[in-house]
């Protein structure tokens, strides 16, 4: 069984007595900027000049410095920062600042794991990774509840990581949904594997191979887009819910059916197979290897890529459709429908 952390578990003066520097005011940074502010927390947000984030930093109030002041000034540096940026920011900014005594923490173990960054001797390396975009950890926050976070030390060079980790955990809400202990090395694999083979990955080709066979077979896009796409989301509340089990007892014994017939037609134990190849190489390293080099490069194939996704019928017909439904409203605002970067 899991180990398991609340509130009672951690002492908010831990992290209330350092210097905190968050650097990054995207998706995460803002949330676990603010939350630990509204702790009672010393906050500063790092972020490089001519930032497009530094006004929206600046009016909820915060200090923004660089993130090499942001680093030399504090002695707990949370970096939010796109995980391919890291380990650039890593070398250039916070590696000359980061004196022992000092601790280093992730939202996600990728630069640590794959070897992209490596703390020096008499720093502590933890993470608190909350489970849930940045803007429902803040969202929740503000409620009075919080979103459950993974809780991880790398390196316990104080003898006092654990009491930071959690203490910082706690004042980002984390610890009032409750945190799970976990390493670097098993958040990294798991996080992967799960976007790449089910979340992301695999739900996106399910979805255009669902479309594709019934536009295929003849079908009106628009009835196509709704059967696969948009009844995924009733689907998969019911699933977060009550498990697969609530699901299935929600839906028509016909549906339940096809479920038990079909669903292990499509979803064959080949595609076990791929899923543990996809495993294998995310643990040997060759997934991070390709996407950083792609990076390095300049992310020609990621953008290829993500320019042909856009261009899926789909998308087309999907953007028309959701014109009806007033009531969706994009949770980003951030996001521009039909964008191609
Ligand atoms: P975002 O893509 O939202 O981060 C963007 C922010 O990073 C912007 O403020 C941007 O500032 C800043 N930034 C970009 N480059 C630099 C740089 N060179 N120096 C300083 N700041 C820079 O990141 P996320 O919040 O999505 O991810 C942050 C971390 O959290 C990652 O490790 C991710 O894996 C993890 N995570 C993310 C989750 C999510 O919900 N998104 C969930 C759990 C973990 P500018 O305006 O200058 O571009
Ligand atoms: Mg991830
Ligand atoms: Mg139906």
């Amino acid at each position: 069984m899991a180990e398991l952390y609340y509130d009672d578990d951690a002492d908010l003066s831990v992290i209330a007595g350092r210097k905190v520097a968050i650097i990054g005011y995207g998706s995460q940074g803002h949330a676990h900027a603010l939350n630990l502010r509204d702790s009672g927390v010393d906050v500063r947000v790092g972020l490089r000049e001519g930032s497009a984030s530094r006004a929206k930093a600046e009016e909820q109030g915060l200090r923004v410095v660089t993130p090499t002041e942001a680093a030399a000034e504090a002695d707990v540096i949370m970096i939010l920062a796109p995980d391919q940026v890291q380990r650039h920011l890593y070398r250039d900014e916070i590696a000359p600042n980061l004196t022992e005594g000092k601790a280093i923490v992730f939202a996600h173990g990728f630069n640590i794991r794959f070897g992209y960054i490596t703390a020096p001797d008499g720093v502590d390396v933890f993470m608190v990774a909350p489970k849930g975009p940045g803007h429902i950890v803040r969202r929740e926050y503000e409620a009075g509840r919080g979103v459950p976070v993974l809780v991880a030390v790398e390196k316990d060079a104080s003898g006092n990581a654990w009491q930071l980790a959690l203490s910082y955990a706690k004042a980002i809400g984390g610890l009032r949904a409750g945190g799970i202990k976990t390493t670097f090395t098993e958040e990294t694999e798991t996080d992967l594997f799960g976007e790449q083979a089910v979340l992301c990955g695999g739900a996106s080709q399910l979805v255009q191979y669902g479309f594709e066979v019934l536009t295929e077979a003849g079908y009106q896009p628009e009835i196509a887009y709704f059967e696969v796409l948009h009844e995924l989301k009733l689907i998969v509340d019911l699933m977060i819910e009550g498990g697969i089990a609530k699901q299935r007892w929600s839906v028509s014994d016909t549906a339940e059916y096809g479920d038990y017939v079909s669903g292990p037609r499509v979803i064959d134990p080949h595609v076990k197979e791929n899923m543990q190849g996809v495993l294998a190489d995310i643990r040997s390293g060759a997934f991070a290897e390709r996407f950083i080099a792609d990076q390095d490069a300049g992310a020609p194939e990621f953008l290829a890529l993500r320019a042909k996704g856009e261009q899926h019928p789909i998308e087309g017909v999907g953007r028309e459709l959701r014109k009806m439904f007033s009531w969706i409203k994009p949770a980003d605002s951030d996001y521009t429908e039909g964008h191609v970067a």
